[in-house]
C-alpha cells in the first residue's frame, strides 16, 4: 500500500511564526540547492527541506541532519527567484527542532516566545535576590570593592554548578533523542565515529564552513569572535577555579595576571564578534532577512553578559561601589539566563550542529576523497 502523506498545518504555522513566513512562496525550482556551497551532491538541501516544511512534516524535519549543515549564510535566500528565504525557513526549522528535543517542552516554548521574556528574566532575578537575602548579602558591602563580598564563591558554586548540571542534563537527553532519530539512518558504531569527530572539530576550529558563505562574507570572522570569545572565557573560568581551589588565591586578581589578561581579551573578542554579527545582519538584511526573535534573543543575552562583565570591572577599578555591585548582579543574572536556558536557546545549535556534522562526515560517499 502506498504511503499517504498528511500535511500538518500546525507545524507549518509554527515554522511561519518562527521566522519562516515566506515558506509558501517556494515553487521547488531547486536554485537554492544549486547555489548552496555546503549542500552535498548526493544529498542536496534545502529544496527538499522546503517542501517538507510546506507540508509540515515535522518528523522528517527534526531528524534531518541537513538542517544543521546549513550555516545560515543566506546565499540561497539571495538567489531564490520567489523570495522564499530558504535560509530563514531552515533557521525556523532549527528552532522547532531545538524545542522538539529539549525537555521539559514548556521551557522551550517560553524561550521561543517574546511574551514570556519578562517571566524568564524574573526567575533568575528573584532567585538570586532570594539567595542573597537568605544569606545576609542583600546590601552594598562597605570598604574595598570585592565582588566576593556580595556573593561569596561558595554561594556562586551552590547556584551555578547546579545550573550548569541542569543544562548538561537537558542537553544529554536532547542529544540522545536526536542521535537515536538520525542513527536509524547511520550504520556505524561509536568507535568508528572517532575520525569523523576529529575531522569535524578541526573544521569547526578553522570555521571552514563559514568561509564558504558568499552573500554574508563577514560571517566567518564574526562567528570566530563569538566562538573564541566563549572558549577564552571558559578557560578563564577554569583558571579561576584552579587559582581558588588549588592555589588558594582569591579575587580580585592583578590586572596583569594571566587569568585577567585571557579574560579581558576574550571579553573583547566576544564583544567584537557579536557586534560584527549585528552589523552583518543589518548590512545584508535586504538579501538575507533580518533574523527572528530567537536569533535576537541570543544576541541580546550575549551583549548583556559581556557588557555587564566589562562594566562591572571598570566601575570596580573606578571604585564606584553603588554602580559596580548592581552591575555585577546584572552580570550574574545574565550568566544564569545564558546557561539555564541554553538547551532551549540558539546556543543549542553548537551541540546539535556538531553531532549532525559528525553524522554527515561519517556518511559521506566512499568515493569522496574527504570521507572518513
Ligand atoms: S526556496 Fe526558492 S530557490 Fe529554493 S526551491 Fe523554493 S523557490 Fe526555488
Ligand atoms: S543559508 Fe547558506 S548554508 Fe543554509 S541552505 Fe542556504 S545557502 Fe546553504
Amino acid at each position: 500500500m502506498a504511503n499517504v502523506i498528511k500535511p500538518d498545518i500546525s507545524v507549518v504555522k509554527e515554522i511561519i511564526s518562527s521566522g519562516g513566513e515566506s515558506l509558501k512562496k517556494c515553487y521547488q525550482c531547486a536554485t537554492c540547492s544549486v547555489v548552496c556551497n555546503l549542500s552535498p551532491d548526493d544529498n542536496p538541501f534545502p529544496r527538499k527541506e522546503m517542501i517538507n516544511a510546506q507540508w509540515g512534516l515535522k518528523d522528517r524535519l527534526v531528524s534531518d541532519p541537513n538542517i544543521w549543515l546549513c550555516h545560515q549564510c543566506s546565499d540561497c535566500t539571495a538567489y531564490c527567484p520567489r523570495g522564499a528565504k530558504p535560509g530563514e525557513v531552515i533557521g525556523a526549522v532549527r528552532k522547532m527542532t531545538i524545542a522538539h528535543y529539549a525537555v521539559p517542552g514548556f521551557l522551550a516554548k517560553m524561550v521561543g516566545n517574546i511574551k514570556y521574556l519578562p517571566l524568564l528574566i524574573a526567575f533568575p532575578v528573584l532567585f538570586l535576590l532570594a539567595v542573597l537575602g537568605a544569606t545576609g548579602h542583600l546590601h552594598i558591602p562597605d570598604g574595598e570593592i570585592v565582588f566576593g563580598h556580595l556573593m561569596p564563591h561558595t554561594l556562586i558554586d551552590m547556584v551555578f554548578v547546579p545550573v550548569a548540571m541542569f543544562a548538561a542534563l537537558v542537553f544529554a537527553v536532547g542529544v540522545l533523542r536526536f542521535w537515536k532519530d538520525i542513527h536509524g539512518q547511520c550504520k556505524c558504531s561509536l568507535a568508528s565515529l572517532i575520525p569523523a569527530i576529529i575531522s569535524v572539530k578541526l573544521d569547526i576550529l578553522a570555521h571552514n564552513k563559514f568561509r564558504k558563505c558568499e552573500v554574508n562574507k563577514g560571517r566567518a570572522l564574526a562567528h570566530m569572535g563569538v566562538f573564541y570569545g566563549f572558549i577564552g572565557l571558559a578557560i578563564t573560568t577554569a583558571l579561576a577555579v584552579f587559582c581558588l581551589y588549588i592555589l588558594g588565591q582569591h579575587s580580585p586578581y592583578p590586572q596583569l595576571s594571566p587569568l585577567k589578561i585571557i579574560g579581558n581579551i576574550s571579553a573583547i573578542a566576544l564583544l567584537a564578534g557579536i557586534t560584527l554579527v549585528v552589523i552583518n545582519r543589518l548590512r545584508v538584511k535586504a538579501q538575507a532577512g533580518i533574523g527572528s526573535y530567537f536569533d535576537w534573543l541570543f544576541i541580546g543575552v550575549i551583549y548583556t553578559v559581556v557588557l555587564s562583565g566589562i562594566l562591572a570591572e571598570v566601575t570596580r577599578l573606578m571604585d564606584i561601589a553603588m554602580l559596580a555591585y548592581p552591575i555585577y548582579f546584572v552580570h550574574l543574572v545574565s550568566v544564569f539566563f545564558l546557561f539555564f536556558y541554553a538547551p532551549y536557546s540558539k546556543l543549542a545549535h553548537m551541540v546539535y550542529r556538531s553531532i549532525a556534522l559528525v553524522y554527515a562526515k561519517k556518511n559521506e560517499k566512499k568515493d569522496n576523497p574527504f570521507s572518513v
